[in-house]
C-alpha cells in the first residue's frame, strides 16, 4: 500500500513498459511470446489485460516483476528503472502467479514470515494476521500447506504476494480453480485493495469479471497489443447490437421485409435482430416492423460484452 511510501514522490504511472518484447530460444527454435508491446498503467487503476491462451500475457507479468527477463524494451515500475533500479522496482510490485505453487509443509503464517523476511520487513511492521483474516484465512494459519483447497490457496498466494505491501498487485487468472463464492470474497478483498490506493494488474479469462472489475482494459494477441482503453471506451468502439422486439399477437412466419436484417425467433412473439448501428440506424429496423403491419408492444437492446469486442479485435489478426 502507498503509506509506507512518500507522497510527495507518487507517480502518475505505476507501470511502464516501452517496446516490450521476449523471444525464447530452446531446443526447436526461437518463440517471440512479445513483439514490442508499451503499455502505461495509471497509479490506482484497476487494469485488465485478456488475451487468448499463448498471447503472452504471463511473460509480460512475470517481465514486470522480474521474473523472467526481457529481451529488449524498457520497464519502469513506480517510477523506478528495472534495468538501473532491479531492487527498488521489484520492491514495488507484488505478484500472485499462474501455478498454485506453495511449499507442502509451510503452514500460512510461516509462509508469510519467511516472505516478509525475504523482502526485510522488520518484525514489528508485520501484519501477518491481518492479512490472512483479510483473505479469509485466519483459521487456518496453522494448517499445512498440503491441507489447502484449491480456493484457499490462491488466496494464501495473494496474502503472500500483499506482505510487502506493494503498490503494485499483478493477478495471473487468479480465479482459474476458485469457487464462485470464493470469487466473490477474493474480489471484495482485491476491489478494497484498490479503493485503498493499491493498483491492480489483473490478467483474466473470465471477460464478464474484466468488464465488472477494471476500469482499463489492454487485450493482447501474438505479443502484440490490439486494444488499450477505458472500459466504456473499449465497449463503446465495437459495432455491433443486438434488440429483443415483442410483438403484440403471435407471428406466423418472418414477413419479407424482416427477413434482410437475420432476424432470429426467441419465441412466437419475441424476435431477436443484431445490426450495425453505423450502417443500419435502429429505425430503419422499426420502419420494417411497421411496413409489415406489426406492433411491438416492447423493445429491450442488449449491452455488448467484452467478448465481442475481443473477437472483432482479434479475429483480423
Ligand atoms: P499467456 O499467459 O497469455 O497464456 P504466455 O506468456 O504463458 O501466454 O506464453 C506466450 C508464448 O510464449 C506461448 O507461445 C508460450 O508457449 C511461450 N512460452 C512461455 N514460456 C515459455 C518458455 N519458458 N520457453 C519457451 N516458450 C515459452
Ligand atoms: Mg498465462
Amino acid at each position: 500500500m502507498v503509506q509506507s511510501l512518500s507522497h510527495t514522490s507518487l507517480p502518475d504511472l505505476a507501470v511502464e513498459a516501452q517496446s516490450l518484447v521476449k523471444v525464447y530460444r530452446g531446443r526447436n527454435g526461437e518463440k517471440r511470446a512479445l513483439d514490442g508491446i508499451s503499455l502505461a498503467i495509471p497509479r490506482g487503476s484497476f487494469f485488465g489485460l485478456l488475451g487468448p491462451n499463448g498471447a503472452g500475457k504471463s511473460t509480460l507479468i512475470n517481465i514486470l516483476a522480474g521474473l523472467v527477463l526481457k529481451t529488449s524494451g524498457q520497464v519502469r515500475i513506480w517510477n523506478r528503472d528495472l534495468d538501473e533500479d532491479g531492487r527498488g522496482a521489484k520492491a514495488a510490485i507484488g505478484v500472485v502467479p499462474q501455478e498454485l505453487n506453495l511449499d507442502p509443509f509451510f503452514t500460512p503464517r510461516e509462509l508469510l514470515d519467511v516472505q516478509a523476511g525475504m523482502y526485510g520487513v522488520p518484525k514489528s511492521e508485520r501484519r501477518t494476521m491481518e492479512i490472512l483474516e483479510a483473505v479469509g484465512l485466519a483459521d487456518k494459519a496453522g494448517a499445512y500447506a498440503r491441507t489447502l483447497s484449491g480456493g484457499m490457496r490462491r488466496r494464501l498466494l495473494v496474502a503472500k504476494a500483499m506482505v510487502h505491501a506493494p503498490p503494485v498487485l499483478v493477478l495471473d487468472e487468479p480465479t482459474a480453480g476458485v469457487d464462485i463464492e470464493l470469487r466473490q470474497q477474493l474480489w471484495a478483498y482485491v476491489r478494497q485493495l484498490n479503493a485503498s490506493g493499491t493498483t491492480i494488474l489483473l490478467t483474466t479469462h473470465y471477460l464478464e469479471e474484466a468488464q465488472e472489475l477494471c476500469d482499463r482494459i489492454a487485450i493482447i494477441n501474438h505479443g502484440k497489443l490490439v486494444a488499450c482503453d477505458s472500459t466504456p471506451n473499449l465497449l463503446a468502439r465495437i459495432d455491433g447490437k443486438a434488440v429483443t422486439v415483442t410483438l403484440s399477437a403471435d407471428l406466423a412466419e418472418i414477413p419479407p421485409a424482416l427477413a434482410a436484417f437475420g432476424p432470429e425467433r426467441l419465441d412466437a412473439r419475441r424476435l431477436l435482430l443484431r445490426y450495425r448501428p453505423s450502417t443500419t440506424p435502429i429505425g430503419i429496423i422499426l420502419d420494417a416492423f411497421a411496413a409489415s403491419g406489426l406492433t411491438i408492444t416492447d423493445l429491450s437492446t442488449e449491452e455488448t460484452d467484452l467478448e465481442d469486442i475481443f473477437l472483432q479485435l482479434t479475429s483480423s489478426r
